[in-house]
């Protein structure tokens, strides 16, 4: 059994890297590829990851599997890794099988075309040089639901890729017990923001220098233990963090010159992913095992670093002495409660990524109905504009001034990403759970943050979650942290204490 499990790792390394190459390329597609060379990027990719899934489905591989598993099942594995090793690659090898090779390649032609022509159209505010790369994405992310089945909709089978088991119609009721919560609290709160001295955001709406926050951003990620040997921090239009081995986790950012948060709290938030995948353990290196659970567990981290640390009223009375002396001008007298309450502005807007932490997960909800809908057929690519746009006027009640602002603003579609905004509101839901547990065990993280110790949040994520990989499912990590399974109790608890602090009113 050993030698087989050796085989099974020389397979796995091989599957491994070459993901990892074609990371590597599609990192460099985000940063710093001359813009001619688009086209020619999008064949190596799609050439990369052809070869890939030809050895992620091979025969070999897959009686190699089913020996292992007989083996694994007929006796007690005292081995845990090994054990968590071939569950993972079985469920990566039975839905690698579902997708032929042309079905692999036709996606990451269109998804690298797609980024492409995403980015050209958002910045003209052109949707339609970018319909037709979106129709094309659709009908090809159908054909993929289509081959790796699901429970009742196609759409469970785009969920299920980045959060397994998860079911459309489960998103749907802890939505909507979500949206009958949250819609009036934020009435209230925008009732209350009428008042003169309800917080507001033109502190942080200045001119500040650009280089000082690229400093300031990387001064941040190395104080919460981001590690820069292995690592690095680049600008690009979407920030992202990305990895190509547990000792090179990349993150990057973008700065908008008249608004502080873009940078520092996007640096932060990537962070938090990139903290998640330094932290596993070293052993599951070129291995399947070595990457995020899930994305509602990595989101869970990032939004925990962003919002429950870098949005505390605890981390700015820490930092802002550092941040002020960074923009003299721009803050000149202001103090750390007036930060405080700048950076946690409730203001229904148009841009999911700006969004306060109260209205974020309406932003999510209006994109996971569109996108059922555009699976299902019930929706038409030339219809989504004027869709989104009611939505936006329906949930939030704002409506964009154009495109670019509005259906144009995220890559995921443009990448073929479907199924996956859903788990960015499953990771806010999460962080909640896991700072309450953190907190408790730590005996009050508020206190260590104040006086600027990150490391023993740290440790504790890394202990809990981040050295597992994939050796723990989204699931296991849940209930061994909180005793149970996934609820907004934590999160809604967390918001009207906070918010109706801020606001001065009653949101129990
Ligand atoms: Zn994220």
């Amino acid at each position: 059994m050993t030698n087989k499990i050796e085989e099974l790792m020389r397979r796995l390394n091989r599957i491994v890297d070459l993901g990892h190459a074609s990371a590597i390329l599609e990192w460099d597609q985000e940063t710093y590829i001359p813009d001619g060379a688009h086209e020619s990027r999008a064949k190596q990719i799609s050439t990369l990851r052809t070869i890939a899934h030809e050895e992620a489905t091979s025969g070999g591989l897959g009686e190699l599997l089913s020996d292992l598993s007989n083996n694994l099942a007929g006796a007690v594995v005292d081995d845990k890794r090994a054990e968590a090793l071939v569950r993972v690659a079985i469920r990566d090898f039975e839905k690698a099988t579902k997708l032929s090779t042309r079905l692999v390649a036709d996606l990451a032609t269109s998804e690298a075309m797609g980024k492409d022509a995403w980015r050209r159209a958002r910045e003209n505010d052109d949707y339609a040089a970018f319909a037709p790369h979106l129709e094309k994405l659709i009908e090809l992310n159908i054909e993929k639901a289509e081959a790796l089945g699901y429970t009742n909709r196609p759409y469970d089978a785009l969920l299920d890729q980045f959060e397994e088991g998860l079911l459309t119609s489960t998103v749907e009721s802890v939505f909507s017990d979500l949206r009958d919560e949250l819609v009036p609290i934020v009435k209230l709160i925008a009732d209350s923001a009428r008042s003169h001295s309800a917080p507001s955001e033109d502190l942080i709406r200045h001119f500040f220098d650009p280089q000082k926050q690229w400093d300031l951003s990387l001064g941040v990620a190395q104080l919460m233990g981001y590690d820069f040997d292995r690592g690095r921090l680049d600008k690009s239009a979407h920030p992202f963090s990305t990895a190509f081995s547990i000792h090179d986790v990349r993150i990057t950012s973008r700065i908008e010159s008249d608004f502080f948060s873009p940078a520092f709290y996007g640096t932060l938030h990537e962070v938090g992913h990139a903290l998640y995948e330094q932290g596993i353990d070293p052993s599951y290196e070129r291995t399947p095992l070595a990457d995020g659970t899930s994305l509602g567990i990595h989101e869970s981290q990032s939004r925990l670093w962003e919002n429950l640390v870098g949005r505390s009223e605890s981390f700015v009375k820490f930092y802002f002495d550092t941040i002020q002396s960074a923009f003299p001008s721009a803050l000149g007298d202001a103090t750390a409660r007036d930060f405080y309450r700048a950076v946690n502005t409730v203001r229904p807007s148009l841009i999911r990524v700006e969004a306060d932490e109260v209205t974020y997960n309406l932003h999510i909800m209006i994109r996971f109905e569109l996108e059922c809908d555009l699976i299902s057929g019930k929706l038409s690519v030339a219809d989504l504009p004027e869709a989104w746009n009611a939505l936006y006027k329906s949930y939030l009640g704002v409506t964009p001034d154009c495109n670019a602002n509005g259906v144009l603003q995220d890559i995921h579609w443009s990448m073929g990403a479907f199924g996956y905004f859903p788990t960015y509101t499953l990771g806010n839901i999460l962080s909640c759970q896991f700072y309450d547990q953190a907190d408790a065990d730590l005996g009050g993280i508020g206190p260590m943050v104040l006086a600027g110790e990150f490391a023993p949040l740290l440790s504790w994520l890394r202990e809990h979650i981040h050295q597992h990989g994939r050796s723990q499912t989204a699931s296991q990590i849940t209930e061994d942290i909180t005793g149970g399974s996934i609820s907004a109790k934590n999160w809604l608890a967390y918001i009207r204490r906070k918010y109706g602090a801020l606001y001065n009113c009653d949101l129990s």
